[in-house]
């Protein structure tokens, strides 16, 4: 029986079980377990070296383990080297390979090839390191603006990018990767933000995702802009985890229904 899981600390509220179980279901892969793996910090290590033992053929990884899981692995590839973080774990040939599916999986969750587009990423935390680096990859001209600034600058000297202080009230494409919105925060009070209906930003992705529409999507959507929530986001990161791991093309309407939770699947 392969067992795949999420390791995280907290992790009791991921919607990953929900949506890779989902996926094994509905391309016969019944006897595929996806497990939550709650571990403190201090146990991760040692957890994860003895998954393989215990039938785990991979394992995500979640707050706040993301960085500690690319030092751990004896393999990484250059995404997981670059970022400095791994949310993807295989475990092969007795050895850990680490993955970062954060940044293809963003790229996938886009509408558009973000090639020669200019780009604003809200924040400089580890989602906004995987965010930009896929960005600058991707041939995207971007500028990274967060409230310490200092962060933003030290993000853009070792990944990419512009640090701006004053951000610009126009670019093709506005991604949130800050918390702000998580517990309710009004966006347009924390964040430099302008989407309304003059369509500064004619696309808009907010990585920040929970029971319902965030602020921010609620008023890019009323702005007339193509939004991308982070659910997607979630979706196209656990779908590639998803296929590194089964060896199969994850079925993306199921996992996309369990994420929101529209099948009799628990969401996590
Ligand atoms: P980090 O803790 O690494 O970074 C947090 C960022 O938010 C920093 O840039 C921080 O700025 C900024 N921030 C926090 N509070 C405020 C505020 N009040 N005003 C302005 N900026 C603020 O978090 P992550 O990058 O790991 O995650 C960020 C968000 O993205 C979370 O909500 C997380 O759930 C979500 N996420 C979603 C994913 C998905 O698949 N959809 C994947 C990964 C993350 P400063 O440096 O100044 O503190």
């Amino acid at each position: 029986m392969p067992i795949c899981g999420v390791l995280g600390w907290p992790v009791r509220h991921s919607r990953s079980p929900a949506m890779h179980e989902a996926g094994y279901a509905a391309l016969g892969l019944g006897d595929w377990r996806y497990q939550l793996l709650p571990v403190p910090p201090e146990l991760f290590d040692e957890a994860v070296r003895a998954l393989p033992g215990a039938g785990f053929v991979g394992a995500n990884v979640t707050i706040p383990h993301k960085e500690a899981a690319a030092r751990l692995a004896d393999a990484a590839t250059d995404a997981v080297r670059a970022i400095g973080a791994a949310n993807t774990l295989t475990f092969r040939d007795g050895r850990i390979h680490a993955d970062n599916t954060d940044a293809p999986g963003f790229l996938d969750a886009l509408p558009f090839d973000p090639a020669g587009r200019s780009a604003l990423v809200l924040g400089a935390g580890g989602s906004a390191r995987a965010v930009v680096w896929a960005l600058v990859q991707g041939g995207a001209d971007v500028l990274v603006w967060n409230r310490s600034p200092e962060r933003a600058e030290r993000l853009c000297a070792e990944i990419g990018g512009r640090a701006v202080q004053d951000p610009p009230l126009a670019a093709d494409l506005l991604v949130n990767t800050t918390s702000v919105g998580l517990r309710n925060e009004d966006p347009f009070k924390a964040l430099p933000l302008h989407v309304d209906a003059s369509g500064g930003y004619p696309c808009v992705v907010d990585l920040v995702y929970g029971s319902g529409p965030t602020a921010l999507v609620s008023a890019a959507q009323a702005a007339g802009a193509t939004v991308v929530d982070g659910l997607e986001v979630l979706v196209r990161q656990g779908a590639r985890s998803f296929e590194r791991w089964t060896g199969r093309a994850a079925p993306l309407d199921v996992l996309r229904a369990a994420a929101r939770g529209q099948t009799g699947a628990a969401a996590g």
